[in-house]
């Protein structure tokens, strides 16, 4: 079964409402229509209304990059899946390994226990994915190793146990609006790339996972996306690789030019372009 490549842009803590609405503008006017991928962006929650209107009736989604498990209520800072679609999102980011207070480099902001502030979990992971999909929304569910778990041979012990707590309790029959993304987070922000058959082996890893929770059929249309470091230098050899179906693109999803031609991979990638 062909699946259809997914690069989606985190835009993490950067842009405006402003700023965010002429990116999303000039993306549309590169991608709006683009065949054989499917493309999306996840700008900060509160650029979410400005994006998802520029964006309007085009084929570009938008995602948030964090969810609540919690539909309303007494949370004070949080955002909510009904909230997240009413407000024009289709997919949501959940676990990224920053969320998870996992940086692969942490700066002097992040010193001591600062990092706690960021404190997601596989149990909230979980119940974030949960959330999303009881809202209607795709979950993009991020895994991945730090360099010391790598180091230690862990990293397949580490994506195996994130991978099944993230994935407990989803229904069979909404498997395949879920989307995996295995960052590697010493490769995030840091210009390290992970080699291309080293991130198809464990991107495979991931689906033979997704085979074991939901058998080989649904595993096999399940997008698994790379993410680390991706620029257009580096996509088309990651792209080209059989079990990685599109990217989760940080730095490079702010700059137009970069992220068209990392979509651009993906289709000539996956002979879709
Ligand atoms: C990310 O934010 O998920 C990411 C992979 O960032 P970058 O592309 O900047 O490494």
């Amino acid at each position: 079964m062909a699946r259809i490549p997914f690069v989606c842009g985190n835009w993490k803590l950067n842009k405006t409402p402003d700023e965010a609405c002429a990116l999303a503008q000039d993306l549309r006017a590169r991608l709006d229509g683009a065949p054989g991928v499917e493309v999306g962006v996840c700008p900060p929650f509160v650029c979410i209304p400005a994006v998802a209107e520029a964006l309007k009736g085009s084929t570009v989604s938008v995602g948030g990059q964090d969810i609540f498990w919690m539909e309303k209520g007494a949370y004070t800072g949080e955002v909510s899946g009904p909230m997240l679609v009413s407000a024009g999102c289709r997919y949501v980011i959940v676990g990224h390994s920053e969320r998870r207070g996992r940086f692969a480099k942490p700066g002097p902001e992040l010193a001591g226990d600062l990092m706690a502030v960021f404190g997601d979990n596989d149990t909230t992971v979980n119940r974030k994915a949960l959330a999303a999909l009881s809202a209607g929304l795709r979950p993009i569910i991020c895994v991945g190793e730090t360099l010391e778990e790598r180091q230690a041979g862990r990293t397949e012990v580490v994506v195996e146990a994130q991978v099944r707590a993230g994935l407990a309790g989803v229904r069979p029959e909404r498997a395949e609006e879920v989307v995996l993304a295995y960052e590697p987070v010493w490769a995030i922000g840091t210009g390290e790339k992970c080699d291309d058959e080293e991130a198809n082996r464990v991107c495979g890893l991931v689906r033979r996972l997704l085979a074991q929770v939901w058998g080989p059929e649904k595993a096999q249309g399940i997008r698994v996306l790379y993410g680390g470091s991706v620029d257009a230098q580096n996509a088309p050899g990651l792209m080209r690789q059989s079990e990685v179906d599109g990217g989760l693109v940080g730095g490079k999803s702010l700059i137009a030019d970069d992220f068209e031609k990392i979509v651009k991979a993906a289709q000539q990638g996956k002979g879709m372009g």
